[in-house]
């Protein structure tokens, strides 16, 4: 007799579907009664697993951290209903995760690829000359798991005017960098706050961008009629305020603009959503915001305006399939996430998961 897991309620399966039960059977799900099995129960409202798509494992604030601490990360996202990460760049190398049954799926971006002086100290990997982007980018792409990161912008502490957000990388540099990832079969995300770094990006035909807290009515059209999808880390943006405190004595300009920026977050992520742009949940975890806070970065982004069914979406299903990450389906790997209320219609709902199951094992 095999030991079975048995779910019952309201099984999500996307958007159109649900059922009323399945099963986990060898770490795996199926909607067929298993014969001659003990099973435990477990109700509630069953989600596919939550996804951070915007978090970095191996990452804190004063750059790369050690595989204790990299678990205790890991362990934080699983436990609150993560069980798929997205990450945006770690200068650790942390694909030993993969080996480890208990920790999140994680896919791998590599290292940030930014210029020195123009990023977080310890975070990525400094260009000295920027024409070496493509060739570094094609480095990353094979070393992970499918995804790359760029640093799109950055304060220019330099410039003539005072130091201001801008672009790294010349367009051509850019085209170039994003084809070579696309040639080497991954595709690449951007992290970017400023206006100027946004048309660059689209035009390179980047798949995903991280903040886009620059966009102009017209941009935001634009990413929309290229349907790239948007992380909108508002728990990050909520920080503008206080990282332009720190340079407004300095950097006026700057300190400025990341205050506007930073006031304007909901109004930001809810002209995204009107436009029909596919808005991302993630965390931004790992430098200076904990892991383990999707079901904050969630609740931020319904404060903002957004429904609660399309960002339980975001942070589940749909994602999970625009990564190429199966949701719940038969012969599925049973990575699902249980609640008592139903977070589609109450998002607070996502803050208290009643059982969390990972490769058909019960962590809660
Ligand atoms: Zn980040």
């Amino acid at each position: 007799m095999t030991d079975v897991l048995h779910l019952t309620g309201t099984v999500v399966l996307d958007d159109e579907r649900e059922v009323g039960e399945a099963w986990v059977v060898g770490g795996r799900l199926t909607f067929e009664r298993p014969q001659g099995a003990t099973t435990t129960s477990v109700a509630g409202w069953v989600l596919p697993g939550l996804v951070d798509v915007h978090c970095h494992l191996g990452l804190a604030g004063d750059g790369a951290v050690d595989a204790a601490t990299t678990e205790r990360q890991a362990v934080a996202d699983r436990d609150s209903g993560v069980l798929l990460v997205r990450d945006a760049g770690s200068p650790a190398d942390t694909s030993w995760v993969h080996a480890r049954p208990d920790l999140p799926r994680l896919l791998r971006a590599g290292h940030h690829l930014a210029r020195p002086r123009r990023y977080l100290r310890h975070y990525g990997l400094e260009l000295e000359d920027v024409r070496d982007l493509p060739g570094a980018v094609h480095h990353e792409a094979v070393r992970g798991d499918g995804w790359v990161k760029l640093v799109a912008d950055w304060i220019d502490r330099g410039l003539p005017g005072g130091g201001d957000l801008a672009p790294l990388w010349p367009s051509d540099v850019l085209a170039a960098a994003v084809r070579a990832a696309h040639d080497a079969g991954a595709r690449v995300t951007a992290h970017t706050f400023s206006t100027e770094a946004l048309d660059p990006l689209l035009d390179a035909g980047v798949d995903g961008l991280e903040h886009a807290t620059g966009a102009t009515p017209a941009q935001v059209e634009r990413i929309a009629t290229l349907g790239v999808p948007v992380t909108a880390t508002l728990l990050q943006v909520a920080q503008f305020d206080a990282i332009a405190a720190q340079g407004a004595d300095r950097y006026p300009r700057f300190a400025a603009r990341m205050r506007a920026m930073g006031e304007r977050r909901h109004a930001h992520v809810r002209d995204l959503h009107d436009a029909g742009v596919r808005v991302l949940v993630g965390t931004d975890a790992g430098g200076t915001i904990g892991h383990g806070r999707i079901a904050d970065e969630a609740a931020e982004l319904v404060a903002a305006g957004l429904p609660a069914h399309d960002v339980v979406a975001a942070a589940s299903w749909r994602t999970r399939e625009w990564l190429g990450v199966d949701g719940i389906a038969e012969g599925a790997s049973a990575d699902v996430v249980v609640y008592d209320r139903d977070p589609r219609r109450d998002v607070t709902a996502l803050a208290e998961p009643s059982a969390v199951v990972l490769r058909g094992t019960r962590y809660r």
